[in-house]
Protein backbone atom coordinates (compact mmCIF):
# COMPACT_ATOMS: atom_id res chain seq x y z
CA UNK A 1 0.00 0.00 0.00
CA UNK A 2 2.21 3.07 -1.04
CA UNK A 3 0.65 6.36 -0.41
CA UNK A 4 1.16 8.41 -3.17
CA UNK A 5 2.03 12.30 -3.73
CA UNK A 6 -2.07 12.92 -5.35
CA UNK A 7 -3.59 11.13 -2.22
CA UNK A 8 -1.16 13.50 0.50
CA UNK A 9 0.06 16.57 -0.99
CA UNK A 10 1.28 18.00 2.50
CA UNK A 11 0.86 16.67 6.42
CA UNK A 12 -2.77 17.58 6.93
CA UNK A 13 -3.86 15.78 4.03
CA UNK A 14 -1.50 12.65 4.95
CA UNK A 15 -2.92 12.59 8.73
CA UNK A 16 -6.19 13.33 7.43
CA UNK A 17 -5.75 10.02 5.07
CA UNK A 18 -4.71 7.86 7.63
CA UNK A 19 -8.12 9.24 10.03
CA UNK A 20 -9.18 6.92 12.52
CA UNK A 21 -6.99 4.43 11.20
CA UNK A 22 -8.07 0.40 11.76
CA UNK A 23 -5.66 -0.97 8.61
CA UNK A 24 -3.65 -3.51 11.11
CA UNK A 25 -4.72 -4.95 14.29
CA UNK A 26 -3.14 -1.96 16.44
CA UNK A 27 -6.48 0.07 15.45
CA UNK A 28 -8.63 -1.67 18.14
CA UNK A 29 -6.61 -1.65 20.93
CA UNK A 30 -5.35 1.99 20.98
CA UNK A 31 -6.49 4.98 22.06
CA UNK A 32 -5.77 7.28 19.11
CA UNK A 33 -3.14 7.52 15.99
CA UNK A 34 0.06 9.35 17.07
CA UNK A 35 1.04 11.04 13.61
CA UNK A 36 3.99 12.78 14.60
CA UNK A 37 4.86 16.30 15.51
CA UNK A 38 7.84 19.33 15.30
CA UNK A 39 8.37 21.27 12.28
CA UNK A 40 7.22 20.33 8.89
CA UNK A 41 10.57 21.57 7.04
CA UNK A 42 12.99 20.10 9.76
CA UNK A 43 16.08 19.82 8.89
CA UNK A 44 16.61 16.85 11.29
CA UNK A 45 13.94 14.30 11.86
CA UNK A 46 13.62 11.55 14.54
CA UNK A 47 12.38 7.97 13.84
CA UNK A 48 11.53 6.28 16.95
CA UNK A 49 9.54 2.84 17.40
CA UNK A 50 5.94 3.01 18.56
CA UNK A 51 3.74 5.43 20.69
CA UNK A 52 3.69 4.35 24.79
CA UNK A 53 1.02 4.79 26.79
CA UNK A 54 1.63 8.48 27.39
CA UNK A 55 2.04 8.67 23.66
CA UNK A 56 -1.36 7.02 23.52
CA UNK A 57 -2.91 9.32 25.77
CA UNK A 58 -1.73 12.46 24.52
CA UNK A 59 -1.73 12.14 21.13
CA UNK A 60 1.67 12.98 20.99
CA UNK A 61 5.21 11.62 20.28
CA UNK A 62 7.67 10.79 23.14
CA UNK A 63 6.03 12.48 25.94
CA UNK A 64 6.75 10.71 29.16
CA UNK A 65 9.91 9.98 30.69
CA UNK A 66 12.01 9.06 27.52
CA UNK A 67 10.78 11.75 26.18
CA UNK A 68 11.59 14.36 28.67
CA UNK A 69 15.47 12.74 28.35
CA UNK A 70 14.90 13.42 24.81
CA UNK A 71 14.50 16.65 25.59
CA UNK A 72 17.69 16.45 27.28
CA UNK A 73 19.53 15.35 24.63
CA UNK A 74 18.41 17.70 22.47
CA UNK A 75 18.86 20.58 24.83
CA UNK A 76 22.65 19.38 25.07
CA UNK A 77 23.24 19.98 21.74
CA UNK A 78 21.75 23.44 21.49
CA UNK A 79 17.78 22.46 20.23
CA UNK A 80 14.66 22.28 21.09
CA UNK A 81 11.64 19.87 19.95
CA UNK A 82 9.85 22.77 17.37
CA UNK A 83 13.58 22.03 15.28
CA UNK A 84 13.30 19.01 14.59
CA UNK A 85 10.46 16.40 13.72
CA UNK A 86 9.43 13.62 15.37
CA UNK A 87 7.56 10.68 14.27
CA UNK A 88 7.67 6.50 15.07
CA UNK A 89 7.86 3.26 12.94
CA UNK A 90 4.07 2.91 13.80
CA UNK A 91 1.61 5.28 14.83
CA UNK A 92 -0.53 3.26 17.27
CA UNK A 93 0.53 1.77 20.73
CA UNK A 94 1.19 -1.94 20.47
CA UNK A 95 -0.77 -3.56 23.56
CA UNK A 96 1.67 -3.38 26.60
CA UNK A 97 4.43 -1.92 24.96
CA UNK A 98 5.29 -4.87 23.53
CA UNK A 99 7.41 -4.76 20.27
CA UNK A 100 5.48 -4.24 16.90
CA UNK A 101 4.99 -7.01 14.79
CA UNK A 102 5.94 -6.70 11.05
CA UNK A 103 2.34 -7.08 10.13
CA UNK A 104 2.17 -3.98 11.80
CA UNK A 105 5.12 -2.35 10.71
CA UNK A 106 4.92 -3.08 6.65
CA UNK A 107 0.65 -1.73 6.88
CA UNK A 108 2.13 1.57 9.02
CA UNK A 109 5.42 2.28 7.25
CA UNK A 110 3.84 3.61 4.40
CA UNK A 111 2.21 6.32 6.11
CA UNK A 112 6.11 7.09 7.48
CA UNK A 113 7.54 7.01 4.45
CA UNK A 114 4.98 9.57 2.50
CA UNK A 115 5.56 11.45 5.76
CA UNK A 116 9.47 11.74 5.56
CA UNK A 117 8.78 12.45 1.83
CA UNK A 118 7.32 15.76 2.61
CA UNK A 119 8.91 17.19 5.34
CA UNK A 120 12.13 16.09 3.41
CA UNK A 121 14.98 16.17 6.07
CA UNK A 122 18.17 16.25 5.37
CA UNK A 123 19.42 13.58 8.48
CA UNK A 124 17.43 11.22 10.63
CA UNK A 125 18.38 10.16 13.42
CA UNK A 126 16.88 6.83 14.55
CA UNK A 127 15.68 6.09 18.22
CA UNK A 128 16.47 1.97 18.60
CA UNK A 129 16.41 -0.81 16.99
CA UNK A 130 12.96 -0.79 14.88
CA UNK A 131 13.25 2.59 13.44
CA UNK A 132 17.11 1.69 12.28
CA UNK A 133 16.10 -1.95 11.04
CA UNK A 134 13.53 -0.40 8.86
CA UNK A 135 15.44 2.03 7.22
CA UNK A 136 18.68 0.52 6.82
CA UNK A 137 16.73 -2.61 5.87
CA UNK A 138 19.61 -4.27 8.17
CA UNK A 139 18.75 -7.06 11.13
CA UNK A 140 22.28 -5.99 12.96
CA UNK A 141 21.69 -5.16 16.28
CA UNK A 142 21.77 -1.73 17.14
CA UNK A 143 24.61 -1.76 19.40
CA UNK A 144 26.44 -2.02 16.47
CA UNK A 145 24.68 0.14 14.02
CA UNK A 146 25.27 2.67 16.74
CA UNK A 147 28.49 4.87 16.24
CA UNK A 148 28.43 5.06 12.19
CA UNK A 149 26.58 7.33 9.60
CA UNK A 150 25.00 6.00 6.94
CA UNK A 151 23.44 7.14 3.54
CA UNK A 152 20.23 6.64 2.71
CA UNK A 153 19.94 8.12 -1.00
CA UNK A 154 20.71 12.10 -0.14
CA UNK A 155 19.57 11.21 3.58
CA UNK A 156 22.05 10.94 6.38
CA UNK A 157 21.05 7.84 8.90
CA UNK A 158 22.09 8.05 12.65
CA UNK A 159 21.25 5.03 14.68
CA UNK A 160 21.16 5.70 18.45
CA UNK A 161 19.81 3.81 21.17
CA UNK A 162 16.09 4.73 22.52
CA UNK A 163 15.91 6.95 24.84
CA UNK A 164 13.80 4.41 26.80
CA UNK A 165 16.95 2.31 27.51
CA UNK A 166 18.94 4.32 29.04
CA UNK A 167 16.00 5.00 31.99
CA UNK A 168 16.72 1.11 32.26
CA UNK A 169 20.60 1.50 31.75
CA UNK A 170 22.37 3.46 33.34
CA UNK A 171 24.98 3.31 30.89
CA UNK A 172 23.67 4.14 27.40
CA UNK A 173 22.39 7.47 29.11
CA UNK A 174 26.42 9.12 28.35
CA UNK A 175 26.39 6.75 25.23
CA UNK A 176 23.23 8.98 23.67
CA UNK A 177 24.89 12.33 24.95
CA UNK A 178 28.12 11.32 22.93
CA UNK A 179 26.17 9.90 19.84
CA UNK A 180 24.18 13.31 19.70
CA UNK A 181 26.89 15.26 20.02
CA UNK A 182 28.13 13.57 16.64
CA UNK A 183 24.60 13.92 15.08
CA UNK A 184 25.29 17.73 15.70
CA UNK A 185 28.08 17.36 13.89
CA UNK A 186 26.78 15.51 11.05
CA UNK A 187 23.93 18.44 10.82
CA UNK A 188 26.14 21.07 10.86
CA UNK A 189 28.38 19.74 8.25
CA UNK A 190 25.45 18.92 5.88
CA UNK A 191 24.42 22.75 6.28
CA UNK A 192 28.01 23.85 5.76
CA UNK A 193 27.67 22.30 2.61
CA UNK A 194 30.63 19.74 3.17
CA UNK A 195 30.69 16.90 0.61
CA UNK A 196 27.12 15.62 0.16
CA UNK A 197 26.53 11.42 0.31
CA UNK A 198 24.73 11.87 -2.73
CA UNK A 199 26.89 13.35 -5.08
CA UNK A 200 29.25 10.07 -3.92
CA UNK A 201 26.20 7.72 -4.65
CA UNK A 202 24.73 6.35 -7.59
CA UNK A 203 20.95 6.81 -8.00
CA UNK A 204 18.99 3.69 -8.15
CA UNK A 205 15.56 3.38 -8.56
CA UNK A 206 12.86 3.32 -5.78
CA UNK A 207 11.95 -0.20 -4.98
CA UNK A 208 8.71 -0.89 -3.87
CA UNK A 209 8.07 -1.47 -0.27
CA UNK A 210 11.48 -0.04 0.50
CA UNK A 211 11.99 2.99 2.88
CA UNK A 212 11.88 6.66 0.99
CA UNK A 213 14.87 7.49 -1.41
CA UNK A 214 16.49 4.42 0.67
CA UNK A 215 18.71 2.78 -1.85
CA UNK A 216 22.07 2.91 -0.56
CA UNK A 217 23.25 2.38 3.71
CA UNK A 218 26.44 2.73 3.25
CA UNK A 219 27.96 2.99 6.78
CA UNK A 220 31.26 5.80 7.30
CA UNK A 221 33.31 6.15 10.17
CA UNK A 222 30.78 9.07 12.90
CA UNK A 223 34.15 10.30 14.03
CA UNK A 224 35.02 12.66 11.74
CA UNK A 225 31.60 13.42 9.44
CA UNK A 226 33.55 14.99 6.80
CA UNK A 227 35.42 12.14 6.07
CA UNK A 228 32.67 9.67 4.48
CA UNK A 229 33.19 6.54 3.29
CA UNK A 230 31.35 5.18 0.64
CA UNK A 231 31.85 2.24 -0.80
CA UNK A 232 31.54 0.29 1.76
CA UNK A 233 29.52 -2.98 1.70
CA UNK A 234 26.09 -2.68 1.58
CA UNK A 235 24.59 -2.66 5.55
CA UNK A 236 27.71 -3.98 7.16
CA UNK A 237 28.77 -1.79 9.80
CA UNK A 238 31.65 -3.97 10.36
CA UNK A 239 33.47 -1.93 7.94
CA UNK A 240 32.86 1.25 9.36
CA UNK A 241 35.23 2.59 12.43
CA UNK A 242 33.02 2.95 15.78
CA UNK A 243 33.80 6.57 17.75
S1 LIG B 1 -0.49 1.29 13.53
FE1 LIG B 1 -0.63 2.39 11.57
S2 LIG B 1 -1.65 0.97 10.16
FE2 LIG B 1 -2.00 0.22 12.25
S3 LIG B 1 -3.99 1.09 12.82
FE3 LIG B 1 -2.39 2.48 13.55
S4 LIG B 1 -2.13 4.02 11.92
FE4 LIG B 1 -3.25 2.26 11.05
Amino acid sequence: MAVGSGDCPDLRALCEHIGDCHRCPLGSTRTQVVFGSGDPRAELMFVGEAPGRNEDLEGAPFVGAAGRFLDELLQSIGLERSQVYIANVVKCRPPGNRDPLPLEIETCTPFLRRQMELIAPRVVATLGRFSAHWLLDTEVPISALRGRLYHVGDIRVVPVFHPAAALYDASKRDVLFEDFKRLRAVCDDRRDGATSASAQTPEAPLASGAAPAVQDRQPADLSDPASEAPGLSHGDPSQGALF
